[in-house]
């Protein structure tokens, strides 16, 4: 396989809106790569339904705080919250500078509510398709000094000196290794570690392992978010929150209200709501009945239930793994306990979301802190000596059967046997310096995997030694 050597001031990993809103900021001097796994809209952030929180209309932002911290149980870090609503009134403008243009009704913003808001704050493009309209239009926008590579997965960090400078990867031809003054990770979450998931694909925790590998400290990686209504009915698909803000109830079989006995009622808290229905037995959908202008408000929803023949009165729902709240430890500007690297959006931690999101605070926090990230780069160029590193040697077969028993632990609550048993089986593979752009994805997702259960068994006050100790299962036993 040939090598293709690129020299930029800042990589950026990722196309999503962290990524993109890094690349948008970036000083002019500045030459900037963005990279991606596969095409760019391959992204979390383009999936993204029910819109962007924003305190703009309102007198100040102290709802906003209160509201992010209550859901977080109050987990969430006060001054990083703080600086993340302030800052949030000015993104709807700033936004509307590069050219998105929020839906309106007669002439006002038409806002959006969303669980555990005690107000409607959610600014949205195209009804429940903002991820799509905000990404396609600042795509549109990123200046001449940015270069965009697609199809490139980056599976290492180089480093000089204890100073990340650059990193390696694949293209679909090459090998490639890149030189830069300062790398951001903005590589999302870890939905795509399995399939019952709102997440794209190709988010898949690889950024929580490049930063691992090189010394970056990493936050609460356990604290997950399942989504309450994904799809339960063929392929999983979130079912925005934004509808139940717009009136839909969640019913049993019998047409019971499943979270009358909350004061939120079906608006509750992601977390709680998540739990109730985990714990339901027999089906739940969303009542619609009274929404009102459904098609027109969800074209996306409704144009998914029309394909599937779903009853869009009564849609069925059941959660799934939806957003990772921790990540990699990150300053208020995303720099990351090692120099040279810097951290932003879902990948991050910077301790806004707490144990539990409020809906639609991550798009802001992408954009507010992506703008951080940017205006604090501090370039320095080094060289390293990359070696070509080493990868999981699976079968493809044997891959997925991973993958499958990853779906069985990373669950709402943690099954600590089988994470145990997914440890031994991992333990047991073997390494091949014969590294090839499959393996080396492959490898990404299993360590992320192996990161989220030493970190779920270390909440258990266990190690992996106490697992490989204590169980003798063979592979897939
Ligand atoms: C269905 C859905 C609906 C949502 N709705 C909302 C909403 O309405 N409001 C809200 O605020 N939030 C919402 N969220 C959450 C929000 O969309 C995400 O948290 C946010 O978009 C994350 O942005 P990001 O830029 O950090 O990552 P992403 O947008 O996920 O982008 C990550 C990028 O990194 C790339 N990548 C990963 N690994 C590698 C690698 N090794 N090499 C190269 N590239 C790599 C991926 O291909 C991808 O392009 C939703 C999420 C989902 C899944």
């Amino acid at each position: 396989m040939s090598l293709q050597l690129e020299r930029t001031d800042v990589l950026i990993i990722g196309s999503g809106l962290a990524a993109v809103t890094v690349a948008l900021h970036v000083p002019d001097t500045y030459r900037v790569l963005l990279v991606t796994k596969g095409c760019v809209t391959e992204a979390n952030s383009d999936l993204a339904q029910g819109g962007m929180a924003s305190a703009y209309l309102e007198p100040t932002s102290e709802t906003h705080i209160r509201d992010t911290l209550a859901a977080s149980k109050w987990t969430a870090q006060l001054e990083r919250v703080r600086l993340l609503a302030e800052a949030g009134r000015e993104a709807i403008q700033e936004m509307e500078q590069f050219g998105v243009v929020f839906d309106r009704e007669d002439e006002q913003y038409a806002l959006g509510r969303e669980g555990a808001h005690s107000t409607s704050r959610i600014f949205h493009v195209g009804g429940d398709e903002t991820g799509r309209h905000i990404m396609a239009t600042l795509r549109d926008r990123l200046p001449g000094h940015v270069h965009v590579m697609e199809h490139v997965l980056i599976d290492r960090l180089l480093e000089h000196d204890g100073r990340v400078v650059g990193a390696t990867g694949f293209t679909r031809e090459a090998r490639l290794q890149i030189e830069a003054g300062a790398v951001v990770l903005a590589t999302g979450g870890i939905g795509g570690l399995l399939d019952w998931t709102s997440n794209c694909r190709t988010v898949t925790g690889d950024g929580l392992v490049l930063a691992q590998r090189v010394g970056a400290a990493l936050k609460n990686i356990t604290d997950l978010q399942f989504h309450p209504t994904l799809l339960a009915s063929g392929t999983p698909e979130l079912v925005t929150e934004a509808l139940r803000g717009a009136g839909a109830t969640l019913v049993d079989e019998a047409g019971r209200h499943v979270m009358a006995h909350h004061p939120l009622g079906s608006l509750a808290p992601r977390d709680d709501v998540a739990a109730v229905l985990t714990a339901h037995r027999g089906h739940v959908y969303l009542e619609t009945s009274q929404v009102a202008r459904m098609t027109e408000r969800f074209p996306k929803l409704t144009a998914t239930c029309q394909a599937r023949q779903i009853d869009l009165a009564l849609i069925p729902v059941r959660p799934g793994l939806h957003f990772q709240m921790g990540g990699i430890a990150v300053d208020e500007d995303g720099r990351t306990s090692v120099d040279g690297l810097y951290a932003v959006g879902e990948v991050a931690d910077t301790g806004v979301h707490g144990k539990n999101r409020l809906a639609s605070n991550s798009l802001l926090e992408c954009w507010v802190f992506g703008k951080r990230v940017a205006s604090a780069l501090e370039l320095k160029h080094g060289i390293s000596d990359a070696d070509g590193g080493t990868a999981y040697d699976v079968t493809d077969e044997v891959f997925q059967s991973f993958r499958r028993q990853i779906g069985k632990w990373l669950t709402i609550s943690p099954a600590i046997d089988e994470i145990r048993s997914f440890l031994e089986n991992t333990h047991q593979l073997t390494r091949t310096k014969h590294v090839t752009r499959q393996l080396a994805e492959q490898t990404l997702q299993l360590e992320a995997a192996r990161l989220l259960a030493l970190a779920f068994l270390e909440l258990e006050g266990l190690d992996e030694q106490d697992v490989t100790a204590r169980t003798a299962h063979g592979v897939f036993a």
